[in-house]
Parts: C-alpha cells; sequence; structure tokens
C-alpha cells in the first residue's frame, strides 16, 4: 500500500511516535528503507517523488495498509530527505 503525503498533521504526528521509539532504519538503496518494527520484524519502506511534485511513500505494515501514515515511512522519510539533500548538494 502506498500513499501521497497530503496529510501533514498525520505525519507529524508519525514522526513524533518514530523519535520516541528511536527505531533502527537501514539503508537499502536510494528511496528503500528497512525500518525495525516494535517486535524486532522489518519493514520495507519506499519513498518516491511522483514527477508532480508529491511524495509518495509506500510500507508493508498492516497500519499503511488501512491508509495511514505509520510511523516507519515518518522514520524513513527523515532518512531519505536527509539523504537527498546531500545528493543535491553533492550534484
Ligand atoms: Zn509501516
Amino acid at each position: 500500500m502506498s500513499y501521497i503525503l497530503d496529510n501533514e498533521s498525520q505525519l507529524e504526528k508519525a514522526v513524533l511516535k518514530a523519535k520516541k521509539i528511536r527505531t533502527q532504519v537501514r539503508f537499502i538503496a536510494f528511496g528503500v528503507y528497512s525500518v525495525r518494527g516494535t517486535k524486532g520484524n522489518f519493514y520495507t519502506v519506499k519513498c518516491e517523488r511522483m514527477p508532480s511534485g508529491e511524495k509518495l511513500v509506500s510500507c508493508e505494515c498492516l497500519g499503511a495498509e488501512k491508509g495511514l501514515v505509520c510511523w516507519h515511512s515518518a522514520a524513513a522519510l527523515s532518512l531519505h530527505i536527509g539523504i537527498a539533500r546531500q545528493r543535491v548538494e553533492v550534484v
């Protein structure tokens, strides 16, 4: 399940939760991350930018399947934004 990030308040809540949990985010490839869940399992989160400029995020967890902005996505997105920014600077 993937969704377009257009709900800022939902994302903010997810970011706060991600910070609280202090999870581990693994870098797989640019835009692909593995986020550790609370039970020690890992979820793959994909972040991409649509040609229209919207951010598209997908996660394997049940919350994302219900269309919620899950904290895994938020954790992966924080890392992704940091990397994307660095890339721009390098180029
Ligand atoms: Zn998730």
